[in-house]
């Protein structure tokens, strides 16, 4: 490829809304074209990393067994209706929807699972084809709310989604595992640093799911680990162990009057100035009050007023709280949780609510870590009023004893115990690129997906699902490889492997006719090179490749006359002076080196 041809249109200053990285220099050095809000045209040199990227992916999900398909990204909202899940994206809000001319409404895809598992009900019929995964790589569209750092989070991107199905869970285990070896072997092709953390499994389902990261400080994601045990978990599902409640004996349950502390700060305050009380925020039970949003099968949307306990120095993972509604309205749906406005109307003192007589709500989840607690204290349902002294399990209401669900409800921290070793986690940011899920039968089952079994029963296939962000891979490659000039792609995914820079004085012949000879040795030996032919200075054209980021850089100057090039490597900037006749066969080993070193 001639440069002169590439309509490379390079920023010397940084984009304005740019605030990351990955977004800057992908900006800046002509790969990707704001075309919207969170919506991006991807410039001739993003699609050759982006095809990279998903001849990788395609390979590594094929050599594990996936058959390439593509799915139509227009969804019919019957289909997901099948599945009970039109409701639940509709509630979310995170499908964008179209009407066709007829009236009728489609779903543009966010993830595939209905369409997915209609097609496997339809072209697999016996046990004798399981197990059989079906992948794409394809336009996702999600509304998001705040679509945001360039690539990473947009509105339309691509995925790779691949789903697995199998005749029972032994085999699903198998390819579930096989999978997590080609994501390890995807990113590592691609020269990125990502690992596995289990995660939660959102509106997608299942029962396991591990979320590959990219660590870099400026992901969304929390992830709590711990370097003695190996335990990695995102914080919106991760485990721990809490340090102990502050030691404290009162056996008497007594109100006690508090007037205008409707925060556990206030309340611990003016327990310790008017009552002598020298408790802390871990000896307070915080009481907050949730709507629950379920759809009851047959019937419309419907909202339950639900109490949530936690210890007064932790806060509600409301993440976690969506699959403890999930768990303990095991008859409906649950669409959303949200903690109750100000504006909305409820028969209760807030900031003194508590789990006491008085409470009337029919549902209370509770966090684990109250189990067995010993005395607190608590809202007493009355304004200004609290109740010391009260132990959960022996004081509650009636009506919360009857409804009360334990669960893990809260979040876990940095410095709290690994729920493996005990040993303090320790906190990272990271970027999600990936995503497994064992999904099990939800989908087969709900949508009547079924194969003929060994011994000739139907049964609803086993699934698993499993996606890779791949647009959302090259900005987190950007955030890895990068450096104050510019992007310095893994060999692997770059846009070019080599750029050849002729930089003689105007009209030099030698040196234009060296640089051509060694882009005509680099492409004969397979190696995706730029001969930058364009009629500019050395400086703008070093500044360009640099931005760009392509690995190596073989500059004809001044050297020619007496037989040498310099051969640079944009990561790390090594320079070597290379004999003009052997450049091109030292900058094919360094590549073949490189990649065979990826993997
Ligand atoms: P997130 O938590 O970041 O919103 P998710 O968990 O909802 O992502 P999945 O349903 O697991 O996403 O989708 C699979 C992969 O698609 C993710 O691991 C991520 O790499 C990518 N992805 C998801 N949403 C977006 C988006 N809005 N923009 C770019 N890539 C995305
Ligand atoms: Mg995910």
């Amino acid at each position: 490829m001639r440069a002169s041809l590439l309509n490379l249109v390079t920023l010397r200053e940084d984009p304005a809304e740019a605030e990351i990285a990955s977004h800057r220099l992908l900006l800046r050095a002509g790969y990707l074209y704001k075309s919207g809000a969170g919506l991006y045209l991807y410039g001739p040199l993003l699609t050759r990393v982006l095809d990279r990227i998903k001849r990788i992916v395609a390979d590594e999900i094929s050599a594990a067994g996936g058959l390439e398909v593509t799915m139509p990204i227009m969804q019919e909202q019957a289909l997901w209706e099948r599945s009970g899940r039109w409701a639940t994206y509709q509630a979310s809000r995170t499908m964008l929807t179209v009407t066709d001319r007829n009236g009728q409404k489609f779903g543009l895809a966010p993830t595939a699972e209905e369409v997915v598992t209609d097609y496997a009900g339809s072209v697999v019929q016996s046990y004798k084809q399981l197990p059989v995964t079906f992948f794409q790589q394809h336009t996702k569209f999600r509304d998001e709310i705040r679509p945001r750092f360039g690539l990473m989070r947009v509105k339309e991107f691509i995925m790779m989604d691949a789903y697995s199905f199998h005749a029972n869970d032994e085999s699903l285990t198998r390819t579930y595992e096989l999978m997590r070896i080609a994501y390890h072997r995807i990113f590592a092709r691609m020269g990125l640093e990502a690992f596995a953390v289990e995660a939660d499994a959102g509106a997608i389902g299942g029962s396991g799911s591990h979320e590959f990261m990219v660590a870099a400080d400026v992901g969304e994601d929390t992830i709590l680990f711990s370097s003695v045990s190996g335990y990695a978990a995102n914080v919106e599902r991760a485990r721990g162990v809490m340090p102990a409640a502050k030691p404290w004996t009162c056996s008497e349950l007594t109100q006690v009057y508090t007037p205008g502390s409707s925060s556990i700060e206030a309340v611990v305050a003016v327990l310790k100035v008017n009552h002598d009380l020298d408790i802390d925020a871990s000896r307070v039970i915080k009481t907050l009050v949730y709507r629950v949003e379920l759809q009851p099968f047959g019937a419309g949307p419907v909202g339950h007023i639900v109490a949530v306990l936690v210890r007064g120095d932790r806060e509600v993972n409301e993440v976690k709280l969506l699959n403890a509604a999930r768990r303990a309205f095991l008859q409906q749906e649950v669409l959303s949780v949200r903690k109750l406005r100000d504006d909305e109307p409820v028969s209760l003192p807030m900031g003194y609510v508590g789990p006491g007589p008085g409470m009337h709500l029919s549902y209370t989840i509770a966090d684990e870590s109250l189990k067995g607690v010993g005395p607190m204290v608590v809202g007493a349902n009355k304004k200004d009023y609290h109740l010391i002294g009260f132990d959960l399990e022996r004081d509650a209401d009636p009506k919360v004893t009857r409804s009360l669900t334990w669960d893990d409800i809260t979040t876990y921290h940095a410095g709290d115990g690994c729920p493996l070793s005990g040993e303090p986690l320790q906190e990272r940011r990271g970027i999600e690129v990936g995503h497994v899920f064992k999904l099990g039968t939800k989908y087969s089952a709900a949508m009547k997906a079924e194969f003929m079994a060994e011994d000739g029963k139907r049964q609803p296939f086993v699934m698993g699902c499993y996606g890779i962000g791949s647009s959302r891979v090259a900005a987190a490659a950007v955030e890895q490889h990068h450096d104050a000039d510019g992007i310095t792609w893994p060999v692997s995914i770059a846009p070019f492997q080599c750029a050849v820079l002729p930089v003689g004085k105007p009209g030099d012949q030698a040196v234009d006719a060296a640089a051509k000879a060694i882009y005509d040795q680099l492409r004969a030996a397979g190696i995706d090179v730029v001969l930058d032919d364009r009629d500019l200075k050395p400086g703008p054209k070093f500044k360009d490749w640099d931005l760009i980021g392509v690995p190596y850089r073989i500059v004809c100057g001044r050297g020619v006359a007496e037989g040498v090039v310099e051969l640079k490597h944009r990561a790390g900037g090594a320079v070597e002076t290379v004999p003009l006749a052997t450049a091109a066969e030292r900058v094919n080993t360094l590549v073949r080196e490189a990649l065979t070193k990826l993997g």
